[in-house]
């Protein structure tokens, strides 16, 4: 399991996977952060390709091409906003990571690359997100339709981020 769970910082952009996860809006039309880095590296097919999908509900996922990038799919997942953890947020995080997961499957991707989801503007808190993050892909993994799936890589924007990860994955993943 060790090495099928890997750390990373850096921009998910330039990752060298099957398929990048792009943390996107319902409307799944493009918006800030990890979603305007994604449509500007991968040009104006892949909101073309988005459009025709009819937007996609929080915890929900969607695959298209994914053009320009290397990656050659990309999975559009919409994480919940936060509005304090008793609106079903955790659920809804766990659930954008197992639809990706499934959805790479189905595509056959075996490696794939996540950012943080929700921890920007829908201010997930970074240390509890991580802890979703990682035990939902130890599950995932850990079952049999995780047997298609070689490598998830979890792409961190920032040194705290990493550092997020890092103990969640200690403490969900003794040596
Ligand atoms: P959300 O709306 O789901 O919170 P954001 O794009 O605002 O989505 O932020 C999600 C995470 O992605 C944040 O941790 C942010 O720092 C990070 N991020 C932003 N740009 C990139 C990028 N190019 N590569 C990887 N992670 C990124």
């Amino acid at each position: 399991m060790e090495n099928r769970i890997v750390i990373a910082e850096g921009d998910i952009t330039i990752e060298q996977v099957d398929a990048i996860v792009n943390a996107a809006n319902e409307s799944l039309l493009g918006g800030g952060g990890v979603d305007g880095a994604i449509h500007r590296a991968s040009g104006p097919e892949l909101v073309a390709e988005c459009r025709t999908l009819g937007g996609c509900r929080t915890g929900d996922a969607k695959t298209t091409k994914g053009y320009l990038l290397s990656s050659k799919w990309v999975i559009h997942t919409v994480g919940p906003v936060w509005r304090g953890g008793s609106s079903g947020e955790p659920e809804l995080l766990s659930s954008a990571y197992r639809r990706s997961l499934e959805e790479a499957v189905r595509a056959g991707a075996r490696t794939i690359a996540f950012p943080a989801i929700s921890t920007g503007v829908y201010r997930f808190p970074p240390g509890k997100a991580a802890k979703i993050a990682v035990r939902t892909i130890i599950d995932f993994l850990k079952a049999e339709q995780g047997q298609n799936i070689d490598q998830v890589r979890l792409v961190c924007f920032s040194r705290a981020s990493v550092d997020c990860h890092r103990a969640a994955l200690k403490e969900l993943l003794p040596a």
